[in-house]
């Protein structure tokens, strides 16, 4: 059965193959590391990492590409406002992005590309551009990509170019929904701010080049599949096409894959709404990070999810139940006897099932179901001592099958939320754990030094007459066993 997936660019199911017969070529649009993830990011991802391992599941090779964007508007902000270069800034957020993805069970792209090293690529596609009369020049130094040159622009957005002005101009590497305009793909120097000396000027590179610059370089002119989330099909994709086919003249992707975002207690996620989450705040309320990546794949990529604690909660306790039963089927000692033709029907077409189902657009809701299907039936001709060991084998390999997917039967919960306790020790934001998060790891996480900060911040609150927060912080100290004690030579701490 062949792979089959929407085609954002055609509007169509359509089967999943390698162009070369070999590997099947795809790219990914990767984070700006401006920032530690949030979940809208990972369900992207996740949904990304399950297209890999269904093309791998299909015996299909992958070459996934993925870029971090290392330089732009936001992080030249925040390093500005942090006092660092930008690569000291970016580089702590792309190694928290790293961790959090390994947290949720994705595999590592075959090739990840970094923005900063890869200007002059991206140089030379400009250069390519401007040749064919396709990027032009402004008086700051600056260039752009002229739209009204590339009769094709709005292919993959559907989007009516009728009225569009030519020349009419937008810089920002942050999102234009509406407007169909010249968009930058270098920007001049300005004072300030980090720029490379090149052939086409001192500046910085635009967004949308350089995964134009860095899809082909390590993809060729011409590859099998982009992804992204939704957001990016305009003008972000759009531009990567117009940019690409511009100086390739080939089609650019064959295929292009975007996941819906996701909502958060029915609500559109926001930091001014409240309910912003990343994955460490998270982990530190006590979730645990296989129960995130089985709720983030619990809806297909195609519709909405509505992420919510009540639904978090069920995915911890599905967890559990698929790991009680892999290891009961694991450990028990089944009957010798031939296998029950009829639990050997079931798990054969829970097998298919959940193969069919991925095969169908990925649709996660399903393949989950045939093994919850298939949990169901094991588990009550175990309760009846008539699983034999043909059959408990059998299902152990659908299992097996299933976690080459879902990737949450191993159980790494602890040491994952362990190692959450210790970064936010490092960041002092032992405040955000949750109470039974330090019961459950001890007190012992919060170190020396910790304690030591959150005494002095105290000393000095009570000098500013901020008893308020004295007494929050004794209390929060409290609350994770250690005790104050006010003495004239200042204060002494100790461990309950
Ligand atoms: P960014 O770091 O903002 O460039 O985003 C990285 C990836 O996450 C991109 O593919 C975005 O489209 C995707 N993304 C951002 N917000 C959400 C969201 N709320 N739901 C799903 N995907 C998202
Ligand atoms: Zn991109």
């Amino acid at each position: 059965m062949a792979l089959e997936l929407f085609n954002t660019l055609t509007g169509k199911v359509e089967p999943l193959f390698a162009s070369d017969g070999k590997a099947l070529r795809f790219y990914c649009c990767g984070p700006t590391v401006y920032d530690y993830g949030h979940i809208g990011n990972f369900r992207t991802f996740l949904h990304v990492d399950v297209l890999r391992r269904a093309i791998k599941l299909h015996d299909i090779g992958v070459h996934h590409v993925m870029n971090i964007t290392d330089v732009d508007d936001k992080i030249i902000r925040n390093a500005a406002a942090a006092g660092k270069p930008i690569g000291e800034y970016s580089s702590k957020y792309e190694r928290a992005f790293f961790e959090d993805m390994n947290a949720l069970g994705c595999e590592t792209p075959e090739d990840i590309a970094r923005a900063t090293e890869h200007i002059p690529e991206m140089v030379e596609l400009i250069q390519r551009l401007a040749a064919e009369d396709i990027a032009y020049q402004t008086e700051d130094g600056s260039w752009y990509f002229r739209i009204a040159r590339f009769p094709a622009y709005g292919q993959l957005s559907g989007k009516d170019l009728e009225g569009i002005q030519d020349g009419a101009r937008i810089d920002s590497d942050e999102y234009e929904k509406d407007s169909a305009r010249d968009f930058a793909l270098w920007k001049s120097a300005k004072p300030g701010e980090t720029s490379w000396d090149t052939a086409i000027g001192n500046g910085r590179p635009g967004w949308h080049i350089e995964c134009s610059a860095m899809a082909l370089r390590y993809l060729g002119d011409s590859f099998d599949l982009h992804a992204g989330g939704e957001d990016l099909m305009f003008p972000h994709h759009e531009n990567e096409i117009a940019q690409s086919e511009a100086c390739t003249h080939v089609q650019f992707a064959r295929h292009w894959f975007h996941v819906r975002f996701l909502l958060v207690e029915g609500r559109k996620m926001s930091k001014s709404e409240g309910n912003f989450y990343t994955l460490r705040d998270l982990l530190l309320k006590g979730y645990r990070a296989s129960a995130i990546r089985f709720l983030l794949l619990s809806v297909p990529y195609r519709q909405q999810l509505n992420f919510t604690f009540e639904g978090l909660a069920a995915e911890t306790a599905a967890v559990d139940r698929l790991r009680t039963f892999q290891a009961r089927v694991r450990d028990g000692k089944w009957l010798d006897t031939a296998s029950d033709p009829e639990l050997a029907t079931i798990i054969r077409k829970s097998d298919e099932g959940f193969v069919a189902a991925l095969a169908n657009d990925l649709n996660t809701a399903e393949a989950r179901a045939a093994i919850f299907d298939l949990l169901r039936a094991v588990n009550t001709s175990a309760d009846q001592n008539k699983l034999t060991r043909a059959d408990a084998e059998a299902t152990l390999a659908v299992l097996a099958k299933f976690d080459s997917i879902f990737s949450v039967l191993e159980d790494h919960d602890a040491e994952l939320t362990r190692a959450a306790l210790a970064w936010a020790e490092a960041e002092g934001r032992m405040a955000e754990v949750a109470p039974e998060v330090l019961e459950a790891f001890g007190s012992s996480s919060l170190s020396d030094a910790a304690i030591d900060a959150l005494v002095a911040e105290r000393t000095l609150a009570k000098k500013q007459r901020n008893f308020a927060r004295a007494d929050a912080i004794r209390n929060e100290l409290l609350e994770k066993g250690i005790l104050l004690e006010d003495s004239k030579d200042g204060v002494r701490w100790k461990r309950k």
